[in-house]
């Protein structure tokens, strides 16, 4: 099994640099940085994504206590380099800042941003030319799923995107993070057979590209809370959760890490 991530999405949260503070030093306090442990970062990858406006400070005050915890970009430009590109933050720029990773088609972006595969397509090659990985998410919406057509709509969502970088940024760089839409923020989650079912496909999609691409980690991301986690964790192709609204109370959070 690829090493476990469990990232926590902020979304546009907390509201105030004070409460992006505590947030990050309740993190700070209660992940115990020892490699012995599972929290520490030899076993689990564990990061956050706070809003552009506070990646730096949080990411600054990660480090300065070094804790484990490594911070996520929410999006980034389709743009590349630098321009005049008004409200954007390029790949390049966050690169050059110390950022490594961002989220690329999370659903929100999809469905309020009318992000599709062009767009996406672009995001994809600006990441990798500047060296990020990518958490790319995909999922399928509640009247897909009840059409019967979930896996064929995520594996679509693959599909329109994989040509886009190497297969080896597929191998290095890519992390899948399933998301069904309906359970997204909405208390709903995946049944762990339901949630397993679909990471096997995901899975068996990717080797059909390349048999090296069994490696992708596939996260899981729709309302996992402490009381879901360890259900999830146990599915043999989930390999980490991407958490939404339970990513910021602290305690919550370590004790879904703690399930991975
Ligand atoms: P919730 O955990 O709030 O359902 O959000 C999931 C999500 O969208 C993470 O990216």
């Amino acid at each position: 099994k690829p090493k476990p991530w469990v990232i926590g999405n902020w979304k546009m949260n907390p509201e105030t640099p004070m409460a992006q503070q505590q947030l990050t030093q309740q993190l700070i306090d209660q992940i115990i940085h020892d490699p012995a442990s599972d929290m520490g970062a030899t076993t689990l990858n564990l990061a956050v994504a706070p809003t552009f406006l506070h990646l730096l400070m949080v990411q600054q005050q990660l480090q300065q206590a070094k804790s484990p915890v490594q911070v996520v970009a929410q999006d980034v430009s389709r743009f590349a380099g630098t321009g005049a590109y008004t409200g954007d933050v390029s790949a390049q720029l966050l690169a050059s800042a110390g950022i490594t990773i961002t989220l690329i088609g999370h659903s929100e972006r999809r469905s309020l941003y009318a992000e599709g595969a062009v767009v996406l397509r672009e995001k994809l090659q600006a990441a990798v030319k500047a060296g990020l990985d990518i958490v790319f998410c995909i999922g399928e919406t509640l009247s897909e799923r009840e059409a019967g057509q979930a896996e064929q709509v995520v594996l679509q969502q693959i599909a329109e995107v994989f040509d886009s970088v190497s297969l080896q940024d597929w191998q290095q760089h890519l992390i899948i993070a399933y998301e069904p839409v309906w359970a997204i923020g909405t208390g709903k989650t995946a049944s762990p057979d339901d949630a397993e079912s679909m990471h096997a496909a995901i899975r068996t999609g990717l080797k059909k590209y390349h048999p090296s691409l069994v490696d992708v980690p596939i996260l899981y991301g729709g309302s996992v809370k402490p009381d879901n986690a360890a259900s999830l964790a146990a599915c043999a192709n989930i390999n980490g959760a991407l958490v939404g609204g339970a990513s910021l109370d602290a305690g919550s959070f370590i004790k879904i890490a703690q399930a991975f």
